[in-house]
């Protein structure tokens, strides 16, 4: 089996600048050009995977705003906070709530080079208490205009990319797949080479082979 070359060029490149430790908890964020807006703008950040909770188990659905992003960013859905919570801190994940209440501060003034979550809330009612009662931190983008808030998904654009602007100045942007763990960066690989394949081998509870440089792999080694 094999992918064409410049198919499999325009994947690693992706691939190699997407990132395990920046991502995005999305609470009941459910119309679909902002949950599709925030998706695209973690594709061109390159977070790795962005997690959503939705407590009223509305179906997520994408437009043509996400421009095909929702299948290069992973979206985990958690049913429970409590459970998105809890992974995303076992996972080592600092959550920087974004609420505009008094006890939130200027986002500028934190560091986001290591393990960060921006927690964003619904379009009319923001972040939940019990999320906010949850984050390490809350933050604001400063507002000087008639209007209270940013949409969503513009607040997601700014924050993401203030954490690739920081992670640029330091020198650590991943350039070569080194934002990933090895196992996961295979994994993917793989999916965005073969995706039909991957559901089957999915399906079947089987291993992805693994690939070659040239995206090519034996199916019958792996039968
Ligand atoms: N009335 C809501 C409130 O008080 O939070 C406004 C919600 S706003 C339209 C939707 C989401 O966008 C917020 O929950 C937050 O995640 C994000 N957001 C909007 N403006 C923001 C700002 N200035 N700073 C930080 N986040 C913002």
């Amino acid at each position: 089996m094999s992918i064409l070359p410049r198919r499999l060029e325009r994947i690693k490149s992706v691939l190699n600048c997407r990132m395990q430790n920046l991502t995005v908890l999305i609470e009941d964020v459910n119309k679909p050009h902002n949950l599709s807006a925030i998706l695209r703008t973690c594709d061109a950040a390159g977070v790795f995977e962005a997690n959503f909770i939705s407590k009223t188990n509305a179906v997520k659905t994408f437009n043509s705003t996400a421009q095909g992003s929702q299948k290069w960013v992973r979206l985990n859905n958690h049913e429970k906070t409590i459970m998105a919570i809890s992974d995303l801190k076992n996972k080592g994940f600092k959550l920087y709530g974004t609420t505009l209440n008094s006890e939130s501060a200027d986002y500028r003034n934190f560091d986001y080079c290591q393990n960060t979550c921006f927690v964003l809330g619904a379009e009319k009612w923001g972040l939940s208490n019990e999320l906010i009662s949850m984050v390490d931190q809350s933050i604001f983008i400063p507002m000087r205009g008639m209007v209270q808030s940013l949409n969503v998904s513009v607040a997601a654009s700014i924050l993401l990319f203030e954490a690739i602007r920081q992670r640029k100045d330091k020198g650590i942007l991943p350039t070569s797949g080194e934002g990933l763990n090895i196992d996961e960066y295979h994994k993917t690989l793989f999916e965005w080479c073969y995706p039909e394949l991957a559901l089957i081998y999915k399906k079947s509870a089987k291993e992805y082979p693994k690939l070659n440089d040239q995206g090519e792999f034996d199916p019958i080694e792996n039968n």
